[in-house]
């Protein structure tokens, strides 16, 4: 039998966003470690009595990685429980890398991410047709730095769609990097503070001169997603440019074009 470590994406917050497939491994795990600091332990709610649970919160990687391994037995069902998707600032590699040297077998299933609760939560599209095709997914350079072409004032200087996580105290550097990169001090913020945690999420809408003060009113201070881009508000906008699926005129894969009569 071999042992194994599941990492579990458990989405952004909300129980009802975790995976079929998630919440089927949690109700048979023997073993579940989860990072208390943002994924609630309302997401272990599926588990059996007889699973071992623990928060993270206070534990470095060593405690981690070595609570793992000592559970990972032949037949144990040993879950690590991250929040939104294992992929994006979760250790993930420095927690795999340990148990590779044991020759634990690891798989990954992934979850929802913060910054797909936040477009979802301020309904707003991250890409729009002739406005932006591209989303980078980033942070401001903080205690971890940034490598070589990837500062904020690099990356803005697209104009494409920004989603900052880990930044949120560092705003005051975002709306800077921003006007740097030649952005305009009326270019719209959406700041979205515990995306899809019902009553305590909190949703800010402001632009780059107002959004820091705004933040600091509502005294958000963490935990949440910096989404800065061209698309933002288009809900509101009298003209978009339509995407071509579902344009009449377009033919793919799966429909044909409609004839139209020609014009006189
Ligand atoms: N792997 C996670 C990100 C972990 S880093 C994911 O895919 O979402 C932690 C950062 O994610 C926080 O600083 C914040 O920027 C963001 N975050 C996590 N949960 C969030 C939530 N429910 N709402 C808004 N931002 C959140």
């Amino acid at each position: 039998m071999t042992r194994k470590v599941w990492f579990v994406g458990a989405g952004p917050g909300d129980p009802d966003l975790m995976t079929v497939k998630a919440r089927d491994l949690i109700a048979k795990a023997d073993a579940i470690l989860y990072a208390g600091s943002l994924v609630p332990a309302a997401l272990t709610q599926w588990c059996n009595e007889h699973c071992d649970t623990q928060d993270s919160k206070g534990m470095a990687l060593e405690d981690i990685t070595d609570w793992l391994i000592q559970r990972a037995q032949p037949d144990k069902r040993v879950i690590r429980l991250q929040t939104g998707d294992p992929s994006l600032y979760g250790a993930l590699i420095e927690m795999v890398q340990p148990l590779d040297k044991e020759g634990i077998d690891v798989e990954v299933v992934p979850g929802i991410s913060s910054a797909m609760a936040s477009a979802a939560a301020s309904v707003e599209s991250l890409t729009l047709p002739e406005v932006t095709q591209t989303v980078i997914l980033t942070r401001v350079e903080g205690r971890t730095p940034m490598p070589e072409g990837e500062s904020l004032k690099e990356l803005a200087a697209h104009h494409s769609t920004l989603c900052l996580f880990l930044s949120i105290t560092l705003l005051h550097k975002v709306t800077a990097d921003l006007m740097d990169a030649g952005w305009h001090e009326s270019a719209p913020v959406v700041v979205v503070q515990k995306a899809s945690w019902g009553a305590d999420e909190n949703i800010v809408r402001g632009t780059l001169s107002t959004i820091k003060k705004q933040c600091q009113e509502k005294k958000i201070a963490s935990q949440a997603m910096i989404i800065v881009s061209p698309t933002l508000g288009a809900r509101y906008w009298d003209k978009i440019k339509k995407s071509k699926l579902y344009d009449p005129h377009f033919t793919h894969r799966f429909r044909k074009a409609r004839e139209f009569p020609a014009q006189k």
